[in-house]
């Protein structure tokens, strides 16, 4: 499936930032490919674009023709989100939650996997920065969307009980400080799924900078142990992580794909990853829970 992507305009300005996974602000060039570039941390080995764009210029990329995008492959997007989450083991923890749990999703386009979600009985949201996507999800599907990041949205402290995104986090200036909000939006115990190119997959090793995942809207390429270690520094207990696709439709014969997809996911090389995390319950409540345990015990 070919990935969506805007060419930088003229306009856009750029900056120069300091690694979001460790803090580091060395860095060697990496992959030159004409108007963006991505460097390679020299401290953590962290890929992202230094200098990037503007996060006010990144934003205006996301306009009617992402839309467009969204609109053709909202159906195969929710096959695939679907199949992550199974992945994730997300069925046992929806079994396991009562009446009224409540899921996110942020990015989430047109609101397919939002309406899902409310179809099996979610009390269910989402965030969506492109305004036009967001508007034809609360007029065509009915369900809410707002408009804007997650931190716009200004969620209360602890509402949700599941926060998913799915190829959000490579396209966000700040990826700590979304992490960091998810955490706190999370109730505690609450789970968060985030999903995202692998640059430690097949693809990436095998095509460098043609992997199809090397394009200007990704301001971050995450490996798996650099996605993790921006996820527990934000206070998250990493409980699963997954990867899948051994090569891209088209690129292979039928049989060829079938058995590298097979051994992609077997191996962990696969072309996305996917981390099913968990805020800690309260250190109060473990106390307490602990405390009750001791009494039955008794
Ligand atoms: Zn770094």
């Amino acid at each position: 499936m070919k990935t969506f992507s805007k060419h930088p305009a003229p306009s856009e300005r750029l900056e120069r930032v300091s690694c979001p996974v460790c803090g580091g602000r060395g860095i060697r060039p990496f992959w030159d490919l004409g108007d963006f570039s991505f460097s390679r941390c020299a401290d953590c080995g962290h890929v992202y674009q230094n200098p990037r764009p503007r996060p006010s210029d990144l934003a205006l990329r996301y306009d009617n023709e992402y839309l467009d995008y969204e609109v053709r492959n909202a159906e195969a997007y929710l096959r695939l989100m679907l199949l992550g989450l199974g992945d994730l083991g997300f069925e046992a923890i929806e079994a396991a939650l009562p009446s009224g749990r409540r899921f996110l999703d942020v990015g989430c386009a047109t609101g397919a996997l939002v309406e899902h979600a409310v179809r099996r009985g979610w009390e269910a949201e989402g965030v969506e920065v492109c305004g036009p996507a967001a508007e034809y999800g609360r007029r065509v599907r009915g369900v809410p969307i707002r408009t804007g990041t997650l931190q716009d949205a200004a969620f209360p402290e602890g509402r949700f009980d599941f926060v998913h995104s799915s190829h959000l986090i490579e396209h966000l200036p700040e990826p700590g400080e979304f992490l960091a909000e998810v955490f706190r939006v999370l109730k505690p115990g609450g789970y968060c799924a985030t999903v995202t190119p692998n640059r430690d997959g097949l693809q990436a090793r095998l095509f460098g900078g043609g992997w199809r995942s090397v394009i200007a809207d990704h301001v971050h390429l995450f490996s798996r142990s650099g996605l993790l270690r921006l996820i527990r520094a934000r206070g998250f207990t990493p409980l699963r992580t997954v990867t899948w696709g051994g090569i891209a439709l088209g690129l292979a014969p039928a049989s060829v794909k079938a058995l590298l997809d097979h051994s992609a996911k077997a191996f962990g090389f696969g072309d996305v990853v996917a981390v099913l995390a968990r805020k800690p319950i309260s250190v109060t409540k473990l106390v307490k829970r602990q405390a009750r345990r001791r009494i039955g015990a008794v």
